[in-house]
């Protein structure tokens, strides 16, 4: 397999995205792919729509893990790529296809020049949601691989090709998804005072939770509300009887994020009792903060400093990543691939530079070879 077997993969699958659980086809055109180069060192396991791939060392003293997610996004591709997604209104935005294919590159690259060590190569479903990460980790299908040190990588169209990212520490943030749901009393338009009306009760509402991270956060410390969505009502001239907000919290720590989700609790019995509603909150999917073990990420940033690839040290970043439940349990990072794109993640319009294909198999086999 060579380059141009990879970019053409790529193209493979950036044409079928699929959604959590429900990758059918990327599976099915994975496992069609090891089929090719599948020797008698190879496991090959599903699991719901992902896939275990294990290739044991010539020497094995450890078993190192690399995760790939494989899940789409449901947004309307707008590349006019000649490769677009032909699942109308699902897109690898996100780079997962790229993931895959730098997993499938390592994997070829080991067969053909095995390793020392055990490697698992995991092809992780519902990254975006509903999050396979947790499912996946405490299942017994996953537990008797007993990982030593588990790795993965995230494109970063922000960044040039070439070049890798990472840091100790926190990467990713804690976030959970927020769903509240405002019930009260409709009625007419002109009589205000026979009504409870959810429209004023939750635009005050989203005005003043963000007094949340301003007045009862440390201000050196870092936390984001935001209310992506709002809806209520049913008509011009009626006063609207409901009102569902929808958004998201992100943290760099947990005890941030229950301070957070404390105040909101204090503030919804507050607007329960001053507008006279209901209020239903719900949180959501969750994921846990990507915390990058110090030795395993000096080692990578050494590895990377002896090869042609550059080793930037990042900053942490207010989006989630449901690897970070694998971090929780095994010690290990994430880092930044470089792919140069002018839009960013979940954009549909993100274009990533193919070249950090070959960039980021190199990344990874070097540090599967090289990591003590
Ligand atoms: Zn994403
Ligand atoms: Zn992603």
């Amino acid at each position: 397999m060579n380059y141009n077997q990879l970019i053409k993969i790529r193209r493979d699958l950036h044409q079928i995205p699929e959604l959590g659980f429900r990758e059918f086809k990327t599976q099915a055109y994975i496992l069609q792919i090891l089929e090719k180069i599948k020797t008698p060192n190879m496991v090959i396991e599903k699991w719901e729509t992902g896939l275990f791939v294990y290739l044991k060392g010539k020497n094995p003293n450890k078993t190192l893990a690399y995760r790939a997610d494989i899940d789409g996004l449901p947004i309307k591709e707008e590349t006019n790529l000649p490769y677009h997604s032909k699942h109308e209104g699902c897109m690898h935005a996100c780079g997962h296809d790229l993931h895959m294919t730098i997993a499938i590159g390592v994997i070829n690259e080991i067969v053909r020049h095995p390793i020392d060590d055990n490697v698992l190569f995991i092809f992780q479903p519902a990254e975006e949601g509903p999050g396979g990460a947790k499912p996946m980790l405490q299942s017994e299908q996953f537990k008797k691989w007993n990982i030593d040190m588990i790795f993965a990588l995230h494109i970063a169209p922000e960044l040039p090709v070439g070049t890798v990212s990472s840091r100790e520490g926190i990467l990713f943030a804690n976030t959970s998804e927020l769903f509240i749901d405002f019930k009260g009393k409709g009625g007419h338009a002109a009589y205000p005072h026979l009504t409870k009306d959810m429209t004023v009760a939750a635009s005050m509402f989203v005005a003043q939770i963000q007094q949340i991270i301003s007045r009862k956060i440390d201000p050196l410390d870092s936390g984001v509300i935001t209310i992506g969505k709002m809806t209520s009502g049913t008509v011009q001239n009626v006063i609207a009887e409901e009102a569902k907000l929808e958004g998201t919290i992100r943290t760099l720590n947990q005890e941030t994020m229950r301070v957070i989700k404390a105040e909101l609790e204090r503030h919804i019995k507050g607007y329960e009792l001053l507008y006279e509603c209901k209020i239903r909150l719900d949180y959501g999917a969750m994921y846990h903060q990507v915390y990058n073990n110090g030795n395993v990420v000096s080692q990578f940033e050494k590895i990377m400093n002896s090869s042609n690839i550059i080793y930037k040290e990042a900053n942490a970043a207010m989006t989630g990543e449901d690897f970070g439940y694998f971090l929780k349990e095994i010690d290990g990072f994430m880092f930044w691939l470089g792919v140069g794109s002018t839009y960013g993640l979940h954009h549909s319009k993100l274009n990533p530079n193919e070249e950090a294909i070959q960039i980021g198999v190199q990344a990874v086999v070097e540090m599967l070879k090289n990591y003590k």
